[in-house]
């Protein structure tokens, strides 16, 4: 088992990606500790995975969620080895002039704060034990945008860069820092930047060489992988997690 003995903080693990990624973790090994704002969410995942999960209901752009979070890891697993910052929130499409203030800074604290709350949370913790994995969930608009999404696309972007900095600074530390960006999933979150029906869903699969969405699995398998200690050596790398349409 790939993360035997870990203890992990996944946020936004109620539902999606983040709930693929609490389930390979639990399956791998790993005690979680499952941050998400929607509390019922968070409890259905936590029953599934029985007393490897913890469930906390805690919004990623306030501090005091983080390092309730990390109070929390301590006290019912004895540790903190890992953070996953996978809570994000989407836009739909649309031209970038007309993104009103209230979703540019919905945008602005759920997928950029976020990191900076969770480095505020764990990094000391890390630097004690001299060991320590943020993994950030970012997208592959952050590196090859598509039209109409732009502050979306920018807010992962910056998650990407914040991903590189991060490592640079920590790798002295022993902590590791990487990124994975997912294409277009099969979860919710699909709708707001798609919308619904079987159509808009076919055009995006056509343009995903591999022929398929990515799924929950799909970012469980990648988050283990550079969660554990396989990746050692790997730092500071953003991991495409999508069919071939990056390339
Ligand atoms: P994805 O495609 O990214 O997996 P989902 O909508 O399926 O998207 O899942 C996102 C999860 O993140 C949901 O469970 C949601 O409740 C959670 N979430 C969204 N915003 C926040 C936030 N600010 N704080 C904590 N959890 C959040």
């Amino acid at each position: 088992m790939r993360l035997a003995g870990k203890v992990a903080i996944v946020t936004g693990g109620g539902s999606g990606f983040g709930e693929g990624i609490v389930m390979k973790f639990v399956a791998e090994g790993a005690s979680v500790v499952l941050m998400d704002r929607d509390e019922d969410a968070a409890a259905r995942v936590a029953r599934e995975a029985r007393d490897k999960v913890r469930p906390i209901t805690g919004d990623v752009s306030t501090l005091e969620s983080f390092a309730m979070a990390a109070d929390l890891a301590r006290s019912a697993f004895g540790g903190l080895d890992i953070l996953v910052n996978n809570a994000g929130v989407a836009q739909p499409p649309l031209p970038l002039e007309t993104m009103d203030e209230g979703l540019f800074d919905r945008i602005a604290s759920v997928n950029m704060r976020s990191i900076y709350n969770g480095a505020r949370a764990v990094v000391p913790h890390f630097k004690s034990v001299k060991a320590g994995v943020i993994l950030n969930v970012a997208s592959t608009g952050g590196v090859s945008p598509r039209p109409n999404l732009t502050w979306y696309n920018a807010s992962k972007g910056w998650a990407i860069a914040a991903t590189r900095a991060m490592a640079v600074e920590l790798a002295p530390f022993g902590i590791r820092v990487n990124a994975i960006n997912p294409v277009a999933g099969d979860t919710p979150l699909l709708s707001t930047f798609i919308g619904s029906g079987e159509e808009n869903r076919a055009r995006v699969v056509a343009t995903i060489p591999i022929g398929r969405l990515s799924t929950p699995q799909d970012m469980g398998n990648a988050a283990a992988f550079l969660c554990s200690d396989e990746a050692s050596m790997i730092t500071g790398v953003d991991l495409n997690v999508d069919g071939g349409k990056c390339i």
